[in-house]
């Protein structure tokens, strides 16, 4: 019987073990890209940024599931190549009503 209840507890355990570590991830990740949107310089909320792709291509960085299960290494890597915007922002940029600022380039910190 303590059986069951140990299982559970422990999976409810892992269960914020991972919305903490994607919480620290996601801040991690916002602070690394210079924690303001590219565009409109918000910098309020951690959770309202997205990462944009900057090279064009389809792919999208998830930043709120699957993404941030990966090391910090790889989401490293991936955020290089990406901008950092707010929601807002970066529905305009895929909308065409809002441009990158001109010339950018994906500079790399670190
Ligand atoms: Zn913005
Ligand atoms: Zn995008």
């Amino acid at each position: 019987m303590p059986e069951k209840r140990t299982y559970a507890d422990r999976a409810e355990y892992l269960t914020k073990a991972v919305a903490k570590r994607r919480r620290k991830l996601k801040a991690m990740v916002v602070e690394y890209k210079g924690g303001k949107c590219i565009l409109c310089g918000y910098k309020r909320c951690v959770w309202a940024f997205d990462l944009h792709h900057v090279d064009g291509a389809n792919k999208e960085f998830g930043l709120s599931t699957r993404g941030l299960t990966r090391s910090w290494e790889k989401i490293k890597a991936e955020a290089d190549k990406c901008v950092l915007a707010c929601a807002n922002c970066h529905r305009e940029i895929h909308a065409g009503i809002v441009q990158l600022p001109g010339g950018i380039q994906v500079e790399k910190r670190g």
